[in-house]
């Protein structure tokens, strides 16, 4: 093998959160020499491109997590960078519908939350006023956020891995990372039969982010548990019942939003995503091919006490995911016209949402820094929207190494 090249960082990983922290390094840094090595042939090849394209308000989350912080900083900066750029977004808004009496005080917490997160546009609504957002809609209650609304995430990337070129920076694909390897100076990085070094490395491999700090040797409790999301997408004329977003009240026991329909960017309406346990990190459709992944899913650290806790609701999305039927009526909750007929085959994403040893869904997003390393190892949703704000927290990281080491 030839001389290794040598850059001040190297990022693992070009998906929004990769490239967003290249962009805050390159824009905090000028004159770093930066790599992004991704093992794809193109950017933003899995959650980047297979997510519902919401740039998410920030309604959700415990005030003061990184959570509630990073996605209110990071939504008005993917505004900004989209109209910049001329990358389509809209500020459409959205509902979130309480449909029983049960869910009521869920909603009376999420409007609390959203208040304390800053989101000072929310109107709180009875049943009667939610056809002044969505005339198809129905429900007892509900909220309206303003701040809500969609972008192009893979143009998006497109264009950050671009603007990281044209600073010189390299963005690699077709380069696996394979070996990373601690050295006085930093880290050792052997990627598509290429060595590397660098002062610093970043782990932005989204659902290889536990494997890639166990190649750094970090020794991390947390593990990545795939789980598919499946869309369907409305036919028209059913399409027209959908203005903008429609939410149900989240299940507060999970990280995940429920099926809801989302007007994207390019006008279509999607209906989910559900969130089902995929038996493979990049297992997007039909029977899992590589048998090596299963297991390594299902015997993974996590994974069976996850299964012991959550298996009746495990089961219920997996008859749901087999089921045009039932996933219309889940849909039916929030808009009661909408019937199986009206649902045509989508795509689907995987989520790779970190697992605690004792099998608990890890809520906030969680970034280490280990030495020369740091890794970003919970980076769910809404981490599209976060993801400037998540690369300016990273970049603070990394400063004081390049600092300490002479820069
Ligand atoms: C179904 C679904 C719906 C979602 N909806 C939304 C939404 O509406 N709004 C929102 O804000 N967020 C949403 N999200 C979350 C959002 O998509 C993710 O938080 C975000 O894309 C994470 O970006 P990332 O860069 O961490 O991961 P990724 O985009 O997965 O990028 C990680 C990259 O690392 C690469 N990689 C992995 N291992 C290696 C290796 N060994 N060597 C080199 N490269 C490697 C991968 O190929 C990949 O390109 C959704 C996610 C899913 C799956």
């Amino acid at each position: 093998m030839s001389e290794p090249q040598r850059y001040d960082v190297c990022i693992v990983g070009a998906g929004l959160v990769g490239l967003a922290v290249g962009t805050a390094l390159v824009e905090s840094h000028p004159g770093i020499s930066l790599l992004v090595l991704e093992k794809e042939a193109r950017v933003a090849a899995h959650q980047s491109s297979h997510n519902s394209g919401v740039v998410h308000s920030g309604l959700y989350y415990r005030p003061g997590s990184l959570k509630a912080r990073l996605c209110a900083e990071g939504r008005d900066a993917v505004y900004q960078w989209c109209a910049d750029a001329g990358i389509g977004f809209r500020r459409s808004g959205k509902l979130v519908v309480a449909t029983r009496r049960s869910e009521l005080p869920a909603l009376d917490e999420l409007e609390r939350r959203g208040r304390a997160n800053g989101l000072t546009g929310l109107i709180r609504l009875d049943g009667a006023g939610i056809a002044d957002f969505e005339p198809a809609a129905t429900g007892l209650a509900a909220l309206h956020v303003p701040e809500a609304g969609v972008a192009d995430y893979p143009a998006l990337a497109a264009h950050l891995a671009a603007r990281l070129e044209s600073t010189g920076a390299r963005v690699a694909t077709s380069r696996a990372v394979t070996v990373i390897t601690h050295e006085v100076a930093g880290v050792a990085v052997v990627a598509g039969g290429e060595r590397f070094g660098a002062r610093v490395l970043v782990n932005c491999a989204g659902l290889h982010s536990d494997r890639v700090a166990a190649m750094a040797g970090i020794d991390t409790p947390i593990r990545i548990v795939p789980f598919r999301g499946e869309y369907y997408r409305l036919a028209e004329p059913a399409a027209g019942l959908v203005r903008a977003l429609v939410y149900p009240v989240p299940d507060p026991r999970f990280p995940f939003l429920g099926v809801h329909f989302t007007r994207r960017i390019d006008g279509t309406v999607e209906v989910g995503p559900n969130a089902v346990l995929a038996l493979g990190r990049e297992h997007y459709r039909g029977t899992p091919r590589v048998w090596s992944e299963v297991r390594a899913v299902v015997t993974g650290r996590g994974f069976r006490r996850l299964a012991l806790r959550h298996w009746r609701s495990g089961l219920q999305e997996l008859i749901t995911s087999r089921s045009p039927r039932r996933y219309a009526r889940l849909a039916q909750r929030l808009v009661p016209a909408i019937t199986a007929a009206d649902l045509l085959p989508g795509g689907s994403g995987v989520r790779a949402q970190a697992v605690g040893p004792d099998g608990a869904l890890i809520d906030d997003f969680v970034i280490e820094a280990a030495g020369s390393t740091i890794h970003v190892l919970n980076a769910p949703s809404p981490g599209a929207t976060a993801s400037p704000a998540i690369g300016r927290h990273v970049a603070a990281l990394v400063s004081p190494w390049l600092g300490r080491q002479g820069r």
